[in-house]
């Protein structure tokens, strides 16, 4: 219509998916491809934990309990990072939403711009499969009866989250169970990429 090159148009998503999914690889390979920040909100705790700043000392017992943060917590992070100048052109979140609390706090932070999310990419993954990988990864957070916790915690809070963007037509289901580059392949079709 205007003849011109269009410019794209910002790409909001997230990335739904267990501990072990390949959420955190996956957000990276396919943010480079789409030109977004990747926002992690683990990796942003971990960074604060390490710094020992105020916010890391508040939340570095409970993550390494596998426990979730509290909500209040993580919406001031979340507001902080997304009122970025890079996240104005986009982004692809990973981490975050985990609860439905945190996704109603997502929608109003975004509503505040008039902006709203355009997709939800849940990567599924076998039960048995997510425990493997992720006593694989040694990180501080991996022991086994953390691990657990840290599924139980999925399952119980954030698992809900699939219906509810389900529920709104964002939510889009990827088999995590494949191939690094054939996963990335297929979040980036199911974004219409
Ligand atoms: P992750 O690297 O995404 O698995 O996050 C590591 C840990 O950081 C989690 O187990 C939680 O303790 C904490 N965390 C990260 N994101 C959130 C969030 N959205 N809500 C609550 N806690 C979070």
């Amino acid at each position: 219509m205007d003849g011109g090159a269009r410019r794209r148009r910002p790409l909001r998503a997230v990335l739904l998916g267990a501990p072990g999914s390949g959420k955190g690889t996956q957000a990276e390979r396919i943010a480079s491809r789409l030109g977004v920040p990747a926002i992690s909100t683990g990796d942003m705790l971990r960074d604060q934990v390490a710094a020992g700043t105020e916010l890391g000392l508040r939340v570095r017992d409970v993550m390494a309990a596998g426990s979730l943060v509290e909500d209040d917590l993580m919406a001031e992070v979340v507001r902080a990072r997304l009122a970025r100048s890079d996240a104005q052109r986009g982004f692809l979140l990973d981490g975050y939403p985990r609860t439905t609390v945190q996704a109603e706090t997502l929608e109003r932070l975004l509503g505040a711009t008039d902006a709203r999310l355009d997709a939800v990419v849940l990567l599924e993954v076998p039960e048995e499969i997510l425990v493997l990988r992720t006593l694989g990864r040694q990180r501080a957070d991996d022991r086994e009866d953390v691990v657990r916790e840290r599924l139980r915690v999925y399952r119980e809070k954030t698992e809900p989250l699939v219906g509810y963007y389900q529920g709104r037509g964002l939510l889009r289901r990827v088999d995590g169970d494949q191939a690094v580059e054939r996963v990335t392949a297929a979040v980036l079709a199911s974004l219409g990429g």
